[in-house]
């Protein structure tokens, strides 16, 4: 489970930014993740219940909200968020240019008491 690894790093970073103010504890993370993140948020949320533990993180709520794949249009229609994993422009057929988002994986907000 490859999640472990990556929840490792976000888990550091809470903690290092936490530190800065002077926190004694973080009681809520706020993810994103994106659809084409390659990890499972629910994966995460397991894995985070577990390495927090015995850290200032230890009981924090872990949430995420999921980022949908948008693509550009290589004809220039609007962007569209595809159904499938071909990234057909659903007005031209074209194939998407560029993918705008679904790739993220960031740590966005927390919590803390001091
Ligand atoms: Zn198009």
């Amino acid at each position: 489970m490859h999640e472990v690894g990556i929840l490792n790093q976000v888990l550091e970073m809470a903690i290092e930014a936490a530190e800065q103010e002077c926190a004694t504890k973080i009681v809520r993370l706020h993810l994103l993740i994106g659809e084409l993140a390659g990890v499972v948020p629910e994966a995460m949320a397991f894995a985070f219940d577990v390495a927090s533990a015995g850290t200032m993180a230890e009981g924090a709520t872990f949430e995420w909200d999921t980022v949908k794949v948008r693509c550009r249009c290589s004809n220039g229609c609007p962007d569209f968020e595809p159904d499938n994993y071909v990234y057909a422009c659903p007005r031209c057929g074209a194939l998407a240019s560029e993918l705008l988002a679904g790739r993220e994986l960031q740590l966005v907000d927390i919590d803390i008491e001091t």
